[in-house]
């Protein structure tokens, strides 16, 4: 059965492979596909951007655009061209999923392993948010609906539970320093950008995919991207007021911080 989703416009880091690439399949297949998708990946010419460059290439409502999370130009002038698609309308969703795993030994770590982590995680989900903000405020204001959802106006971020620092002593099979540190971070960051984006009427929501086998969960994990996606879609077609700022799963339960 397709899924119900309903935002007109969609901006989605990282689309190119992994769940941020079935997350394009699957909301071409919903009950109510965007009118807009914009696949951003940071290579989209290259061998990586294949598959994506399949599915748009017979789906005109999705536009591949070139971002890298971690470099500022390109995601100014990401931003350019999707207000250019949008013609004066606001955009309804950004799905930041762009990210990096780092899974060294703490005893090898350097310094460069942990900026690495925080550029790609943190720095770029916020610097992408901070683009995109004029096109979500406009989507907020030009909706008639009174309550936060993905049809409004709504920053999403891909997080996970290895950054959820009550969950730590129930997932610490892998210490993932960098990227836990990173996620906890991103989690900090969508609870800043909700409540600073609540006058605005922007909802603010971290998601943890679960653990998915993707290159970056690899196939010893729980999860098909099918089934995760399919949740978190799921997921995002019922976020409201009582999620903004905070961190869910795919199957829609809270996550502690
Ligand atoms: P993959 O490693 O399969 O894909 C990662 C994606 O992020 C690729 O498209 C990659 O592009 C892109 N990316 C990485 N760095 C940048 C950058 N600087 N700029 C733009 N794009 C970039 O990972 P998943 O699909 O599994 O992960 C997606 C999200 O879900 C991540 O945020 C991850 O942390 C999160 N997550 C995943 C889990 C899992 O089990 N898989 C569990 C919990 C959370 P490129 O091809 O160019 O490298």
């Amino acid at each position: 059965m397709a899924l119900g989703f309903g935002p007109r416009s969609v901006v989605l880091t990282g689309a190119n492979r992994g769940i941020g690439l079935e997350l394009v399949r699957q909301l071409l297949g919903a009950a109510e596909p965007p009118q807009w998708i914009f696949a951003c990946s940071r290579e989209p010419d290259g061998e990586r951007g294949k598959e994506l460059r399949k599915l748009a290439s017979s789906h005109p409502n999705v536009i591949i655009v070139k971002l890298d999370a971690t470099n500022p130009v390109t995601i100014k002038e990401a931003a350019t061209c999707i207000e250019g698609h949008l013609k004066g309308a606001g955009l309804n969703v950004l799905i930041n999923n762009a990210g990096i795993f780092t899974d060294k030994e703490l005893e090898t770590l350097d310094p460069e392993d942990m900026l690495n982590a925080y550029k790609t995680n943190v720095v770029g989900p916020l610097l992408v948010s901070q683009a995109f903000l004029p096109l979500l405020k406009k989507a907020a204001k030009e909706s008639a609906q009174d309550g936060l959802s993905c049809r409004k106006a709504a920053i999403i971020n891909i997080s996970s539970v290895l950054g959820s620092i009550e969950s730590v002593p129930l997932n610490y099979s892998k210490p993932a320093v960098p990227y836990r540190c990173s996620k906890a971070a991103l989690n900090m960051l969508t609870k800043c950008l909700s409540l600073s984006l609540k006058e605005d009427r922007v909802l603010c929501t971290a998601v943890h995919p679960g653990w998915v086998k993707t290159d970056m969960g690899t196939q010893e994990a729980d999860l098909s991207v099918d089934e995760s996606v399919r949740g978190i879609i799921g997921v995002l077609s019922k976020l409201g007021d009582t999620h903004n700022g905070v961190l869910v799963n795919w199957k829609g339960n809270n996550v502690p911080w």
